[in-house]
Order: C-alpha cells, then structure tokens, then sequence
C-alpha cells in the first residue's frame, strides 16, 4: 500500500511518515473521558480529530482498530494521587452508586458523541472491568525492580526507572528540574520515596467504597496505568498511534510510557505520540476542574451566559475542524456564527452538485478549464496528508465552490471539462464532506413550522376562491398523512388516522 499520510509525532518532534506496524493494520488508541460530568466543547474536540483521523485512514483502505476507553475509576481530584476519586465523590454527594454516575454520563457522552457524528470506537474498555490486566501489569514492574509497596500502595519508581530510561521523552521535562520544582511539596505524600513516583496500585481508606481485593491491599489501580494496561490488551505490547489532549502529555502519557516499558511490554507502547491543542476561552484553557467550560448540551441550546445563541452540533463539528488539530481554538461567539455560514456554504455546494448534471452529447472540452478543476479537486485531500490539515482542507472545499456556484448559475459552462473529471470532482467533494469530515445533512427548518407556511397558502387560496389549488393543497398533504380541517374558528389540521 501507498503510505501518503504523515503525521507529527510528539515523541519524535518531527512530521513522519506514516507507515503502520502491520499494514493495512492500524491499530490506534486514544484517552477517553473521565464519566463524571457532562461532556464540554473541550472534549469535542480531541474525539472530532481522531475520528476525522480514523475516517481517512478507512478512507486510504487502512483497516483500524479504535480503542477509547472509559474512566470510571482511579482519576483522583487534580489528578493527583492523593485526594477523592472524582466519581466517588460526586456519587456520595447525589447519593447514587458509583457506577449509577458512570452510567448516567456514558450515556450522555454517547449521545453528545453521537449527535457530533463522531463514529463509536470499536472498542470502548472501562477501568473497572480490568483490574486483573492492572495488577498483572504492576506485578510485572515490581518484578522488575522499577515499583516498590508501601503501606499497602505500590508507587513507580521514578529515579530508578531514570537511569535505564528516559522519564521525560515525550514531554521534554528533566527529571532534575522536576525534581527541584516538586522538592518541598511531600506533603500527605510521606509513602513516596520522591515526589516524582506516581502511584500504580493505591490502598482504599475506610470510607472509599469503589475497591478491589490485590496482592497488596484492598484498593483500586492508579489513572496512568489504566491506558497501558487496556492499549496492550486491545493492541498489543506496540501498537501504531496513542492520541489525546495536550493536557494530557504530562504527566498522563508520560507514565503510560514509563509504565510500558517497566513492565515486559519493554516499548513505548505506541510509535506515534498524537495530541490535539486545546480549546481555550478568553486565552485560557476550557477543563471541568477549572469551571469554565461550556457543555455540548448548552451549546446546543443556547442556555449558558456567554452564549448569543444556540449552535447546532454541525457547527461546532465545522468550528473545530476549521482550526487545524495542533493550533490552539479559542471559543468566540462570532467563531461559531461564521462556522455556522462555512457549514451552510458547504453543504449548499453538496446538494447542488448533486443537482447538477454533466450535458450529454458534447465536446467542447477546455484544456485549461479542465486543467483547473482537476487541480482543485486535487487540493481537497492533499492537505490531509500533511498531517491532517483540515483548515486546509476546508479552505480546499470553499475554492472549489466557487466554480461549482459559477457550474450552477451557468457561467462556468460544464461542458467546458470532461465527463470524467466532473464525477472525479464530484465524488471526491462528497467524500471529503460526508465520510472523511464527518459532515451531515442538518434540518434547518422543523416540519410544524413548514406546515404553518403551507396552511398559510391554503387560507389564501380560499380566500380568493382558487378551489384548484385548494384541492391541490388538501391532496399534497394527504399524501404526507396530513388532513386539513375548515374550523369556524379558522383553518386547522389533524394527523390521518
Ligand atoms: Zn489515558
């Protein structure tokens, strides 16, 4: 297979080639949430890019495995190692089980996911439903020297892993400066031999009630190594690419290397480290833990203060694939609006070139009219292999529609280029708009009120006694189940039973 696609690898700092392990295998693993919450425009946008990410490489004929797991255990407030694990906490709160509030937000973060177009993973592991692979994992590490019990928890040992390897790779941090920034801040944390360690296996206290029986305690695994533990499992010891948030380079995927190579995986795990960049509002990053985020769910409503209006799930889905993936987004009302008028533009241009119809019988073929959309539609997916460039790729699309628009109207004569390359265009736009990017028909107008507009028509026609068009009217909406109604009170209308 022909490998077009490269892609900038964080733990290389580089643009690579992108060559899979077991072509046409692509095996391609990336964080999911943490089911404590509603999900936030700041979610939207790590799932949108890999699925765009997943759906070219199905598009190029890889064949991929998508792993994206669900946190519903282990992540602790500030993802520290000390301190409540986040569901638990608000499940003693709403006095729900835990996995009550797990379920609750799966299903929400279904939904929101689903109206994002943002295809299911095909694999979707929970935290909780691996333990055993989790403490085989950290049995492997204190095996090999690079973990150590304390009290019950077993810690990574960072210093002793340092000298064999490299903590720090992906993300560029020393640990000697780590060190020196992190030196007073033991506190609460006296079962650590350095600061730096990180815990793998933590003992329940008395009131924590998500637990698990283990060689060392009872208690329940750390958040790192949940991603290793599951990504081996699904993907094997070294798989094709790991994905996920900025935010969660460090420490997060930092220590799911570590933890990969302490263990007998003995590799990186992934051979491409992938993060998007954040969203950000008002120049600052959008989190749960920070407060200021806006949910999918009030974006799609309009219901939250900074909000002019609502933004349909498309818009947001265009907003973010206007930015490329590595470049940070900072939420705007006007961002959204003029996402809203590209979306519209671009799916104006869908359904005419669906209309649109190549003139039977001609040649009157212009090389350099041919030349010129064959180039146009070339520009459509280039930019996607240059590490999947959708702002380009968009901006691809707009160029392009202007001579669809000018096809339309009739100044750009369609005879003017082959059949061949008008099919090629046309295929080519619907792919790039429909599976690759994910776009998809949104109804702009409600059926109630397009039936208000017809029942409008019909008064008028009585009105001025056109019984023709009122019997036209009468049997259109018949055939769509509709019956008019002549009320004293005015005109109204029933479902046909
Ligand atoms: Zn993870």
């Amino acid at each position: 297979m022909n490998h077009p696609l490269s892609l900038y690898n964080t733990l290389t700092r580089t643009k690579e080639a992108f060559v899979p392990l077991q072509s046409p295998f692509v095996g391609l693993y990336v964080c999911g949430p943490t089911v404590y919450g509603d999900a936030h425009l700041g979610h939207a946008r790590p799932y949108i890019t890999f699925d765009v990410m997943r759906r070219y490489m199905q598009y190029l004929g890889y064949k991929v495995r998508y792993v994206r797991n669900i946190t519903d255990v282990g992540h602790l407030q500030n993802d520290a190692d000390f301190g409540e694990d986040k569901i638990q906490k608000l499940a003693k709160a709403a006095q729900l089980e835990p996995m009550e509030v797990v379920q609750q937000y799966t299903n929400s973060f279904h939904r929101d996911m689903g109206s994002l177009n943002v295809l299911p993973p095909d694999i979707e592991p929970r935290a909780s439903g691996h333990i055993i692979e989790q403490i085989e994992m950290i049995q492997e590490i204190l095996d090999n020297g690079l973990a150590y019990e304390s009290n019950g928890s077993v810690y990574f040992d960072v210093p002793a892993y340092n000298k064999e390897h490299n903590y720090g790779k992906l993300s560029g941090r020393v640990v000697e400066d780590l060190l020196a920034n992190t030196r007073d801040n033991l506190e609460g944390q006296q079962e650590k031999r350095s600061p730096l360690d990180f815990a793998l296996w933590k003992k329940a206290s008395p009131s924590h009630i998500m637990r698990w029986t283990s060689p060392w305690s009872e208690g329940f695994p750390g958040w790192h190594l949940e991603c290793s533990a599951m990504s081996r499992k699904y993907l094997g010891t070294q798989f094709d690419i790991h994905g996920g948030g900025l935010d969660l380079m460090f420490p997060h995927h930092e220590c799911e290397i570590a933890q990969s190579q302490a263990s007998h995986s003995h590799s990186d795990s992934a051979r491409f480290w992938v993060h998007n960049n954040l969203i950000t509002i008002n120049g600052k990053k959008m989190g749960k833990s920070l407060g200021n985020f806006i949910t999918l769910g009030e974006l799609f409503t309009g219901t939250h203060e900074v909000l002019q209006q609502a933004y349909s799930p498309m818009t947001i889905r265009f907003f973010i694939l206007q930015a490329h993936y590595r470049s940070t987004l900072d939420f705007s009302n006007e961002g959204l609006q003029a996402a809203r008028k590209g979306y519209l533009k671009v799916m104006n241009g869908l359904r005419i070139l669906d209309q649109l119809q190549y003139p039977a019988g001609t040649d009157a073929v212009d090389a350099k009219d041919e030349e010129e959309i064959k180039k146009l539609t070339e520009e459509l997916f280039a930019p996607l292999n240059d590490d999947l460039n959708t702002a380009k790729s968009i901006a691809a699309l707009f160029n392009l529609l202007k001579k669809v628009n000018s096809m339309h109207t009739g100044g750009f004569k369609l005879d003017t280029i082959s059949e061949e390359t008008f099919e090629e265009m046309r295929t080519q736009y619907r792919a790039l708009v429909l599976d690759v990017l994910g776009l998809k028909v949104e109804q702009t107008a409600d059926a109630q009120s397009l039936l208000e507009v017809v029942l409008g028509f019909y008064k008028e026609a009585k009105e001025t006694k056109d019984y023709a068009k009122v019997d036209a009217i009468r049997a259109q909406l018949k055939g769509q189940g509709i019956v008019v109604k002549d009320m004293k009170t005015g005109i109204d209308w029933a479902y046909e039973e």
